[in-house]
């Protein structure tokens, strides 16, 4: 007997992580604005563009040179600089994380 198919379907956190968000840090970008880019691209050389959380899912995403990003990771950025799409994006996936262990 199983009870796997009894199971309520609830997206689970991405192993290691807690939440989606933890793979992501804010950076500055053209010194003026900070979004949530993910760590995997901002760690390797490649590629040349990074595309920031904000823009994953747009049709036509635009991506940001990699000069043009902070070297500098973020911890807290001022609200005024902060993309309001990546904060919203990070919030939504630290939510769901959070019931996902309830
Ligand atoms: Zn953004």
């Amino acid at each position: 007997m199983t009870t796997l198919k009894h199971r309520i379907r609830v997206p689970e956190p991405r192993r290691g992580s807690l939440s989606r968000a933890a793979q992501y840090e804010w950076r500055l970008f053209l010194g003026a604005e900070a979004h949530l880019y993910p760590r995997a691209q901002l760690s390797a050389d490649w590629p040349p563009m990074v595309k920031p959380w904000c823009e994953e899912k747009r049709p036509a995403a635009r991506r940001h040179e990699r000069s043009a990003i902070g070297a500098e990771r973020l911890l807290s950025p001022r609200v005024a600089i902060r993309c309001p799409v990546c904060g919203h994006l990070k919030r939504a996936a630290n939510a769901e994380a959070r019931c996902g262990q309830a």
